[in-house]
């Protein structure tokens, strides 16, 4: 199993492609997704604007230009509404989609920022179940090999994401 947690700017890492936690416009905001539009430089707003928007649980794959990675894919979680609106298979769907995509280019190692956790209101221990069980559940089913991590932003995050993967080697990239 290679899915790990690590505490960082998910900018900086050094992974083939990086997950943003995007809206629905793609068109940039707070949290991860200002750091990863003020990372990577103005061309990926440029290639943003001809996406269309993404909906939620859906995921875009975008270049990744200044930033390390080579790929962006931007995926829109839901807002937490209490839990009882579909949230869970939304969050489930983000993180499915974009492990798909992240296969489809070839990508072996790619990092997650906690979807929907920030802004949207997530909880993180809950958030964090279904980023591990989906990504468990499709590494189960893959033809390749690819390295998961969990950039976590708060050593509070990460310590939920450490004991949820119960001693799972922490990655330095
Ligand atoms: P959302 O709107 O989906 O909730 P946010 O960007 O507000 O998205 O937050 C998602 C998660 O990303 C939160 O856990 C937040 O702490 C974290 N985060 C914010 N900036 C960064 C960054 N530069 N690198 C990694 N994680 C980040």
């Amino acid at each position: 199993m290679t899915l790990f947690a690590l505490r960082a700017d998910i900018t900086t890492l050094p992974v083939e492609a990086i997950v943003n936690a995007a809206n629905s416009s793609l068109l940039g905001g707070g949290g991860v997704d200002g750091a990863i539009h003020r990372a990577a430089g103005p061309d990926l707003l440029h290639e943003c604007r001809l996406l269309g928007g993404c909906k939620t649980g859906q995921a875009k794959l975008t270049q990744g230009y200044r930033l390390p990675a080579r790929y962006i894919i931007h995926t829109v979680g839901p807002v937490w509404r209490g839990g009882e609106q579909g949230e869970p298979a939304l969050l489930a769907s983000c993180y499915r989609n974009s492990l798909q995509l992240a296969a489809a280019h070839g990508v072996r190692t790619l990092a997650f920022p906690g979807i929907s956790t920030g802004i949207y209101g997530y909880p993180v221990s809950a958030a964090a179940e279904i980023a591990i069980a989906v990504s468990q559940a499709f590494l189960s089913t893959a033809t390749q090999a690819m390295d998961i991590t969990f950039c976590c932003f708060s050593a509070q995050d990460l310590a939920i994401y450490q004991r949820l993967l119960q001693g799972g080697e922490p990655a330095t990239p």
